[in-house]
């Protein structure tokens, strides 16, 4: 958006059908449906200044060498488990379970407490989404509209859980220490309130169909779960990056596919607008 407005002449490869690459999976969170909003503006922005925008494309090299410059924003994929079982039909990435989440079994043990991992279990966890229901968010969170009683205050009403979810990480701090500092909180309380347990301190040793086998403090146990999903971390997708610069072609790599840092739409932004500044 930034390169056609200041006057280059923009081509936007997309391989998937749509754009927004992983925006389309935050964008599904109960209480992130404002990424929708952020989409649509692309989208307006994309249109008025002429960029012109190749959907189920996946660049090439070949293409990619006829340009004066490249900026490779080829963002992340999943981090697959590596132990026995991971091939279990039990198992889901992250991006399998929030695009089919009728996939989810009722008992689930989400593997990784990142910020990816608070994502999902609340995916799950929601029935219906109270974030853009204003009566039945305020009934969730013991809000008085009406300001009958103390404060403006009544008894919260949690939601049913739709799922049973225990979140699991591999190190031992607190998990969701890392949330963002104004919102932390929130995940977490809406996530205790639906009944979510964490445990820290987990060695994965191994899926098959009695569930996840686990060691935590110093104990194996099997979690007899549904599924399994797997939130453990994301990897750059960098394959065009070797190949063009062989090619010897001035080649920009930015966001995800500069450095693989979970939640940080604002960091690739940020850097893909500083890029274009530089053209
Ligand atoms: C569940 C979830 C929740 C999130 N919540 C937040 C949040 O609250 N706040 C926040 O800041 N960030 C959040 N993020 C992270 C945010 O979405 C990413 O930081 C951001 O999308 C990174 O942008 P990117 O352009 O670098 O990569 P991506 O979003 O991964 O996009 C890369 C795109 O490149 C395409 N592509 C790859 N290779 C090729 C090729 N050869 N040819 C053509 N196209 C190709 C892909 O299809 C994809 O569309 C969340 C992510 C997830 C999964």
């Amino acid at each position: 958006m930034t390169a056609a407005q200041r006057g280059h002449q923009v081509v936007l490869f997309e391989r998937q059908a749509e754009l927004g690459g992983q925006f389309n999976y935050a964008r599904k969170i109960p209480g992130k449906e404002e990424f929708n909003e952020t989409l649509r503006y692309y989208r307006v922005m994309l249109e008025k200044y002429a960029v012109d925008i190749r959907l189920n494309s996946k660049a090439s090299v070949e293409e990619l060498v006829t340009f004066d410059e490249v900026v490779l924003a080829t963002g992340v994929q999943p981090r697959q488990l590596a132990i026995p079982g991971a091939d279990h039909p039990s198992v889901l990435s992250y991006a399998e379970a929030i695009r089919e989440p009728q996939r989810v079994g009722h008992k689930v043990a989400v593997i990784g407490s990142g910020g990816i991992g608070f994502d999902v279990a609340e995916l799950l966890v929601n029935q219906v989404p109270t974030a853009l229901d204003i009566n039945a968010w305020c009934d969730e969170w013991g809000v008085d509209l009406e300001i009958n009683q103390a404060g403006g205050l009544k008894a919260p009403q949690h939601p049913a859980s739709a799922r049973e979810v225990v979140m699991l990480q591999r190190k031992t701090s607190k998990p969701g220490k890392n949330l963002g500092k104004t919102t932390g909180w929130v995940h977490r309380a809406s996530l205790k309130q639906h009944g979510v347990t964490m445990l820290a301190g987990c060695e994965y040793l191994q899926i098959d169909d009695q569930g996840l086998h686990i060691r935590h403090q110093d104990t194996v146990q099997v979690l007899a779960v549904d599924s399994i999903v797997v939130c453990a971390g994301q990897e750059s997708v960098r394959d065009l990056l070797g190949p063009l610069e062989k090619a010897g072609i001035r080649v920009q790599i930015i966001g995800g596919a500069e450095e693989a840092a979970e939640l940080d739409a604002k960091r690739a932004i940020e850097q893909g607008t500083q890029v274009a500044a530089a053209l």
